[in-house]
């Protein structure tokens, strides 16, 4: 069995080529049963799209793909740990499990800044790993907003 730093890995890839066209580096893939289902990384100045995060666009490329809109038995991996945005479509699509790279102490919404995954008040949680090769992803970040000042 594949293990999440395996997929960690793919999901980097595509943070790098979110970096190569100016956007933040960040990337994001859908897996079940061993196969990606979708993939993303973040593009919302290309793309005109406030909502084109890596997470939204693996989320949708891969209901397109399923016909549905749920995606339940899936785990979403992504380099930075997803925003409130990202947390919410998470839950919409009913994800069963999120593995992130690097936190995000100024937005993460799971668990850094906000809770929203785990919430009491919402009827959907999702299991979290955090941390999964954060150094590689915490340095893909770093070393894009250094070239950008
Ligand atoms: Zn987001």
């Amino acid at each position: 069995m594949k293990n999440d730093n395996h997929w960690m890995q793919h999901a980097l890839e595509l943070a790098r080529v979110a970096g190569t066209k100016g956007e933040v580096p960040v990337g994001a893939l859908l897996v079940r049963d061993e196969d990606i289902i979708g993939e993303g990384y973040n593009s919302p100045i290309s793309r005109h799209d406030p909502s084109a995060h890596a997470e939204i666009i693996a989320l949708r490329t891969a209901a397109v793909m399923q016909q549905n809109y749920r995606l339940p038995g899936t785990t979403l991996y992504v380099t930075l740990e997803p925003c409130c945005m990202c947390a919410g479509a998470i839950i919409q699509a009913r994800v069963k499990r999120l593995v992130y790279a690097a936190a995000d102490p100024k937005a993460g919404a799971a668990g850094s800044v906000f809770h929203l995954l785990q919430s009491e008040a919402l009827n959907h949680r999702v299991e979290i790993t955090g941390g999964i090769m954060a150094d590689e992803a915490g340095e893909l970040l770093r070393d894009f907003f250094r070239s950008r000042r």
